[in-house]
């Protein structure tokens, strides 16, 4: 079988190892290699990244006659190889698993809880409770995770005596008496896990929770830690910074600043309905019965506005009520409807004059065109003369 380096030394980036043997795999490369420091997919966690012998590492599994590394080219089988892990992935991994298993042994010893689900992300870490919590329990848990930092304690990974295995208490408690790897989180946790880990908690960084949702009857929360947790403050503090800047408010008052902007808007939102509903009325007691056309040629605040004012005007006229909201360098939209026209097959005759595509009932169309205000109102006031 496979040594696995990352057993030994977690922090191994760079290993000397014989290839035992290649072949190919679709259209990938299969390898097997007396040694290697390349940690395989499981546990919740992707395969390490990384080259061997020149190769790109695309994948790493755990398989029946050892650890395969599927590669982008072939090694050749006796040669000796390099392996270089891509560090900065492996590390950061390292960081929000082991910032993991802190949170999930403080959840179990606080609470009870078991840890029911656990995904190592590109970006953030998700953890399942068996249980619920508040968000102020999540962070006071959180509290107490970065207090474990800041102690810098050991970690641990080993395998126990069968004999030792067997009083043990750890969390993820498997059935095997042997070969059982525990990875110990001095004071804070006892887990069975087979991942590389960080040497001391200091080496983790912040622990941040960014948020949670009830999940299955527990909670299901997202964890970043180290590099991540640096990244995503600073990203945060740019944000704040540019929201202070934007609302000309010290970055500490942001909040109330929105707050404040948001019932502003809500006011000004009233006040408009109010002028629009009274320039709605205007216009509605502004139509005049007349045995021909109706023309309102004005800058509408919605669709709804135009179709109640050709309701009622068609309603007072002989002919049809036009109405069209726009400009002339923007080009209008129109609602025309009729109790004596056939507006359907108008339509074509009044599209032709206003340079303008549309259609619908034979009551009612609707539509836009280019033509200018004075085109349009002279179209229906000839109208009216014929
Ligand atoms: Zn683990």
């Amino acid at each position: 079988m496979t040594i696995k380096l990352y057993d030994l030394d977690s922090h191994l980036r760079r290993f000397e190892a014989r290839v035992l043997s290649c072949e190919s795999s679709g259209d990938r490369w299969r390898v097997l290699l007396d040694q290697t420091a390349f940690f395989p997919e499981g546990g919740g966690q992707a395969a390490d990244p990384g080259t061997l012998g020149g190769a790109e590492v695309l994948d790493v599994q755990e398989e029946p006659e050892g650890i395969a590394h599927y590669l982008d080219n072939p090694l050749t089988a006796g040669e000796t190889v390099i392996g270089e892990i891509h560090w900065p992935v492996r590390f950061r991994r390292m960081q929000n698993h082991s910032g993991e298993h802190i949170l999930s042994g403080l959840a179990h010893r606080l609470y009870g809880y078991e840890n029911v689900g656990f995904h190592l992300g590109e970006d953030v870490v998700t953890i399942d409770l068996s249980g619920e919590l508040t968000w102020p329990q999540l962070l006071e848990l959180e509290r107490l995770a970065n207090e474990a930092v800041w102690k810098n304690v050991p970690i641990r990974a080993e395998y126990p005596d069968p004999e030792v295995l067997k009083d043990l208490e750890y969390r993820s408690k498997l059935e095997l008496t042997e070969n059982v790897r525990i990875v110990t989180v001095e004071g804070y946790d006892v887990c069975a896990c087979c991942a590389p880990h960080v040497s001391f908690t200091g080496e983790i960084g912040a622990i941040k929770i960014l948020d949670m949702m009830r999940h299955r009857g527990g909670v299901r929360f997202t964890v970043i830690c180290g590099t991540d947790a640096q990244r995503d403050y600073a990203k945060r503090s740019e944000q704040v910074k540019t929201l202070s800047n934007l609302l000309s408010v010290p970055r500490d008052d942001v909040v109330q600043a929105v707050e404040k902007l948001k019932a502003e808007k809500e006011q000004l939102e009233r006040t408009v309905a109010q002028r629009d509903q009274k320039l709605c009325d205007m216009r509605l007691r502004n139509l005049r019965q007349t045995e021909g056309n109706l023309c309102i040629v004005d800058e509408f605040e919605n669709p709804i506005a135009m179709r109640e004012l050709v309701n009622a005007g068609m309603a007072l006229c002989g002919g049809v009520c036009a109405a069209f909201s726009g400009d002339d360098q923007n080009g209008y939209r129109y609602i025309i409807g009729s109790k004596t026209v056939d507006l359907r097959s108008e339509a074509k005759f009044i599209n032709a004059a206003l340079k303008g595509k549309g259609g619908g009932q034979p009551t009612m169309i609707q539509g836009s065109c280019t033509a200018s205000r004075a085109e349009i109102e002279a179209y229906f006031m000839e109208k009216n003369k014929e």
